[in-house]
């Protein structure tokens, strides 16, 4: 008997590393015809597009206008994971591909990893790692300490429960007001959150308004020696002012994920710890996001095939 032959058959091409499981997934579609290439140069991606209806990536590859202008039969972009800042999103709308992505894949890996840079704070890691003797300072605990979220949504939604099972008190502040209404945290208003808490830590997205949220001015008013995490964008934090109250002791330490332009001279204060961008890097989180991604892009594939069938076929 011959084989069921696809209606439409979709060319795909990966052109960043993605979970081996989610390539899995595609090659099983009968409908999929599968290019992976996951370090392909930009001029073979400008050369390779034209030929393609899906096009999946993880941070690396720039969509970008020029890479959408030679996109003939481009209908969507996937991107394995939260952060859309590697693709032009409105030259693509423009173009009418769909740009999609796993928004919450990684939200657990990286309340993780803030609840890691926490610790890291807390009980000196870095310093401990490099001791041979036993460090001449005390840590802290984060049992009973205030922690207050700026930003509750996946992200800080899960970090507020992570911290609520270490015993701490946990004050959220958000624009929206039903952003993690059902979690058991006191909401306050930002210049609350601001006196109180003795960890801050930033969930929010980088936008005209969250940029600089944390300036001169924010840094006047928090609590004496405050320990700040950022695992959301570095531009979220004035890093000059950060250094000025790090140097001051207003802020007691800081820890981020988020590369920025002042971390060549933060990286050398003994008061901060840096991660290089580690917050979505865990096999369950690629994985997830992979899988979720995939499905995603073949099902948008699928729909705007049936909606409008090229050619008539
Ligand atoms: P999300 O969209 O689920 O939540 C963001 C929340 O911030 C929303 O509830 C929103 O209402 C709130 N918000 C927006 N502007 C605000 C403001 N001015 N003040 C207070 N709240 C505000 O996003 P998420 O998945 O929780 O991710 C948060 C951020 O974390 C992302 O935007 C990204 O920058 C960062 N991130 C970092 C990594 C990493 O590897 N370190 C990985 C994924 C995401």
């Amino acid at each position: 008997m011959a084989p069921v032959m696809a209606r439409f058959r979709f060319r795909v091409l990966v052109s960043d590393p993605l979970h081996p499981d989610a390539l899995g997934w595609l090659q099983a579609q009968p409908d999929v015809e599968l290019s992976v290439q996951p370090d392909i140069p930009r001029e073979a991606l400008l050369e390779a597009i034209g030929a393609v209806d899906a096009l999946i990536v993880r941070g690396r590859t720039r969509v970008d206008a020029a890479v959408l202008q030679r996109a003939e039969r481009l209908k969507v972009v996937g991107r394995a994971g939260t952060g859309l800042d590697n693709i032009d999103v409105e030259a693509a709308r423009a173009r009418g591909v769909r740009v999609l992505n796993a928004p919450g894949a990684n939200a657990n890996a990286v309340a993780e990893l803030t609840m890691g840079l926490m610790l890291a704070l807390a009980r000196h890691l870095p310093e401990a790692f490099r001791a041979r003797e036993k460090l001449q300072r005390y840590g802290r605990e984060l049992q009973g300490r205030t922690l207050g979220l700026i930003g509750l949504g996946r992200i800080g939604s899960r970090v507020a429960r992570l911290a609520l099972g270490f015993g701490m008190r946990v004050l959220g502040y958000d624009v929206l007001p039903e952003a993690g209404r059902d979690l058991p945290i006191e909401r306050v208003p930002l210049d609350a959150l601001k006196r109180e808490s003795e960890v801050l830590s930033v969930h929010v997205p980088l936008t005209a308004e969250t940029r600089g949220l944390i300036d001169a001015k924010f840094l006047r008013d928090v609590r004496e020696g405050v320990w700040l995490v950022n695992t959301a964008r570095a531009d979220v934090v004035d890093e000059e002012a950060l250094l000025e109250a790090l140097e001051a002791g207003r802020v007691g330490g800081y820890a981020a994920d988020v590369p920025g332009d002042k971390h060549q001279t933060l990286r050398g204060h003994p008061r901060v710890i840096l991660t290089p961008h580690i917050g979505a890097q865990t096999e369950e989180a690629q994985r997830r996001a992979g899988l979720e991604i995939v499905q995603k892009v073949v099902a948008a594939l699928r729909d705007a095939a049936t909606a409008a069938p090229r050619g008539g076929a």
